[in-house]
């Protein structure tokens, strides 16, 4: 895949993109004067918050607003037991933990596993279905083993198993299926290596099936059997007629690389008999793709996959499992109405779908119900986990306090731009009568001077101090005129005043890579929810823009999910002070949190598995904390290594030593700070956890 590589000066129009600034720089923007005050009569209130920010869309009943204004999750879905998640932000802030960090919660995971089989099983009792749900994992959505182990155990009392897709998954599958009937489902192309060890595991009796995608897989899966002497149990992929909608539709249907044709089928059930092997055929399977988008494509799929069951059972196929694949979605929030990204059900009325189809059809066909199989991964995993990302320093246009007036002897184009900031913030503004033909001109004439206060700078007539007021005049004579401009009708107001709106969004610059943690937002513009951590009791009074650390210009957020009609920014309540800043990326479990990207090697985040308590007080406690990469470790992924980076730095060092550059003590110490690179984890460090205070604004903190 390749990516634009572009830095960022060149962007659309006006220059609203920041270049890394350095640490003193960032000091001081995270901290520019104090903003106004909250209104104490506001009647803000954190309903308004999760309005605003969806949460009852995305939040499947776990994620919620406390009464303290923070984000907080509700792990197994009791109303007594909440994780404040800013409470787990200032807890490994104390530990010296550097974010990004990833939370995991492991309950959460249980929690969703528990819900799945239990709509499955629920849907079964009330339609009188007469046999079972098995549903398998499918890692390649989260294969931290530790994600993978909590989904079997909260999988075992209902005989879940796993899915897998290459020959390293099948290499960390195979030894995790100890309870006996759970299955094993190889999907992917398999080589001899892989079917052996497959066949391998049915010997001992496990209940490992390839499934089957090429016609071709079918001598060489009979080949192997025979020369390990084993009767073969299969499944195959069927190409089937419906196909998938959405994002990810290419996996279903005619046109799809994947799956037997019924043509195929019919030559290779043929096969089977001829060789007595009738019965080695056990499972059908389909999969649509990831994130369906329509229920009435998932029921067509079901129906056509049963009828080919119903007609195969009744040629003496003794067929056992139905496997309707993944796809099964996830709400992020973006509403039902967006045509790319909503979904138009919820888990129960996925599993009423599958179960009510294949019943309808196997009882119209007069045979017996076979086992469902469903290969749920994104609807498994992606709400248990939380990127949380800090804000590194913000940047905004419009920082002129109300009471501010340039100096006496500041150049004349200067004092000239402050006249039009103060003529636009003057009487009239209240009754908001001020004519569109005087905002216009003001407007004109701010921009003017502005061009003025560039050319004089450029030919050295104007100092950097009054080009950099200049610029905040403008802009604060903008944002004065477009809040004026805001109670008229849009359409009678000026193109280039409406415009205005999106040039005055503020910066917020985090320290993450999109590529790194939201992968499927760059590439696919999937809309993950975005929401500050804390102050979700406050009135929004800034509108943000999230960037990256990477060097793309792309390397931001540029859609959210949020109430707005607008969603190319979100709104928030300002950092305040030095105070640190935090957002969190919600849903992030499956198929982002994964991702062993190595875009400008910033590597993994760093991990933090939280799980629900009530003995604690907080009602959380931190199992287990994982560091992210390490530089070292980057390096090494693109053949650089210590030892030669040392030796190479070393006599860099000796060099400069020798012809007096630098005196040896400094030389060393150098060569100490850089090896001492090595460890650190690749994301920026806003501070040194030893010596500044760890605590930020923490209440509980001494
Ligand atoms: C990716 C994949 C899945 C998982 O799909 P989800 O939509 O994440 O549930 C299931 N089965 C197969 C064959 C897949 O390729």
């Amino acid at each position: 895949m390749t990516r634009p590589t572009a830095r960022p000066e060149a962007d659309e129009g006006e220059q609203d993109t920041v270049a890394l600034p350095d640490r003193e720089v960032l000091k001081s923007v995270v901290s520019p004067e104090p903003g106004p005050p909250p209104v104490p009569e506001d009647d803000w209130t954190i309903d308004d918050s999760e309005a605003l920010y969806r949460v009852e869309a995305w939040g499947e009943s776990f994620f919620f607003i406390n009464e303290r204004g923070h984000i907080a999750v509700r792990p197994l879905l009791q109303q007594s037991l909440s994780v404040d998640i800013d409470d787990v932000v200032s807890d490994l802030r104390r530990r010296g933990v550097g974010f990004p960090t990833l939370i995991r919660f492991q309950d959460v995971l249980q929690t969703r596993v528990v819900r799945l089989n239990k709509a499955f099983i629920r849907a079964i009792r009330e339609s009188g279905y007469r046999n079972r749900y098995q549903g398998v994992y499918p890692i390649k959505v989260n294969q931290l083993h530790e994600v993978v182990e909590e989904v079997l155990e909260a999988g075992r009392p209902f005989g879940m198993g796993l899915e897998c897709g290459s020959k390293a998954e099948l290499v960390a599958a195979l030894p995790h299926l100890e309870q006996d009937g759970a299955l094993l489902i190889c999907n992917g192309c398999k080589d001899a290596i892989m079917l052996r060890l497959i066949l391998a595991g049915q010997q001992i009796g496990q209940q490992v099936i390839p499934v089957l995608e090429k016609f071709g897989e079918f001598d060489q899966l009979l080949g192997v059997a025979r020369e390990l002497g084993v009767r073969p149990r299969f499944g195959v992929r069927v190409r089937l007629g419906t196909s998938g909608a959405g994002k990810w539709a290419e996996s279903g249907g005619d046109r799809s690389k994947f799956g037997i044709s019924i043509p195929e089928l019919l030559t290779l059930i043929q096969g089977l008999k001829e060789q007595n092997l009738a019965d080695a055929l056990v499972l059908l399977h389909f999969h649509l793709g990831s994130q369906i988008p329509d229920i009435q494509i998932l029921k067509q799929a079901v129906k056509e996959i049963t009828q080919i069951y119903a007609q195969l059972l009744k040629r003496g196929v003794p067929l056992q499992y139905l496997d309707v694949g993944g796809g099964l979605g996830v709400n992020y929030g973006t509403g039902y109405s967006n045509e790319n990204e909503g979904i138009n059900y919820t888990l129960q009325e996925y599993a009423n779908a599958v179960v009510y189809s294949v019943k309808e059809v196997c009882d119209d066909e007069g045979v017996v119900h076979p086992i469902i199989v469903s290969e749920s991964g994104r609807a498994i995993t992606a709400h248990h986990s939380v990127l949380i990302v800090e804000v590194l320093g913000t940047y905004r246009k419009d920082l002129i306090a109300d009471d501010y007036a340039p100096a006496e002897d500041a150049n004349t184009t200067v004092r000239e731009l402050y006249e039009v900031l103060t003529r636009v913030r003057g009487p009239g503004r209240r009754a908001g009568k001020r004519p569109l033909s005087e905002l216009c001109e003001a407007y004109h004439d701010a921009v003017e001077k502005r061009q003025e206060a560039d050319t004089l700078f450029t030919l050295g007539y104007l100092p950097i101090e009054e080009k950099a007021l200049a610029e905040r005049l403008y802009w604060s004579t903008c944002k004065a005129i477009l809040a004026q401009v805001q109670g008229i009708e849009p359409e009678a107001v000026p193109a280039e005043l409406r415009a205005l709106n999106d040039h005055l969004v503020d910066q917020y610059l985090c320290d993450f890579s999109v590529f790194q943690s939201i992968l499927d937002h760059w590439s696919i513009g999937q809309g993950f929810p975005i929401m500050p951590v804390r102050h979700l009791d406050r009135r929004p009074n800034r509108r943000a823009v999230i960037v990256d650390l990477t060097c793309d210009s792309d390397g931001k957020v540029s859609h959210y999910v949020c109430a707005n009609a607008d969603k190319r920014f979100l709104e928030v309540y300002e950092p305040e002070g030095n105070a640190p800043y935090y957002f969190g990326f919600f849903l992030m479990g499956a198929y982002q949190d994964i991702m062993g990207d190595s875009h400008n090697l910033f590597g993994r985040v760093a991990e933090a598995h939280v799980y629900a308590d009530a003995e604690e007080p907080d009602g959380y406690y931190i199992e287990k904390i994982l560091p992210g990469t390490s530089v070292q470790e980057m390096l090494a992924l693109v053949q650089y290594f210590p030892n030669d980076l040392h030796r190479r730095m070393n006599n860099l060092i000796r060099q400069k030593i020798e012809k007096g550059v630098i005196r040896p003590k400094a030389g060393v110490d150098l060569l100490d700070q850089y090896m001492g690179c090595f460890s650190q984890t690749t994301y920026y460090r806003p501070d040194d956890p030893s010596g500044d205070d760890p605590s930020g604004d923490d209440p509980s903190a001494p």
